[in-house]
């Protein structure tokens, strides 16, 4: 359950901007833990391009927007993930649940 780029999530941060309504995809390399860090420590929104092409001021997404929030369709293409809510990573999660 997480929003980190790990393998899983395509390598990507999934993160949210304005009104919170989607997840958009942040590639990994554009964005180290470490200024992630420094970002929710000082409450900053982070400027980057998602996979899509689109530029806004990101942030970290709560748990409830990380389990619930519907994925960016263009990024989801451009990773070759199927559509859907949550972060990919939360999303494999809850299939292995499913098949305990
Ligand atoms: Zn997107």
């Amino acid at each position: 359950m997480t929003a980190h780029p790990i393998p899983e999530n395509g390598h990507c941060w999934w993160l949210v901007s304005g009104k919170e309504r989607r997840l958009h995809a942040i590639r990994g390399h554009e964005l180290t833990a470490q200024e992630m860090r420094t970002a929710i420590d000082e409450c900053r929104h982070i400027p980057a391009r998602a996979v899509c092409g689109l530029r806004r001021r990101w942030w970290m997404p709560g748990l409830f927007s990380r389990l619930g929030r519907r994925r960016c369709a263009p990024c989801c293409r451009a990773l070759v993930f199927p559509p859907g809510y949550g972060t990919p990573a939360n999303e494999q999660d809850i299939r292995k649940d499913l098949a305990a």
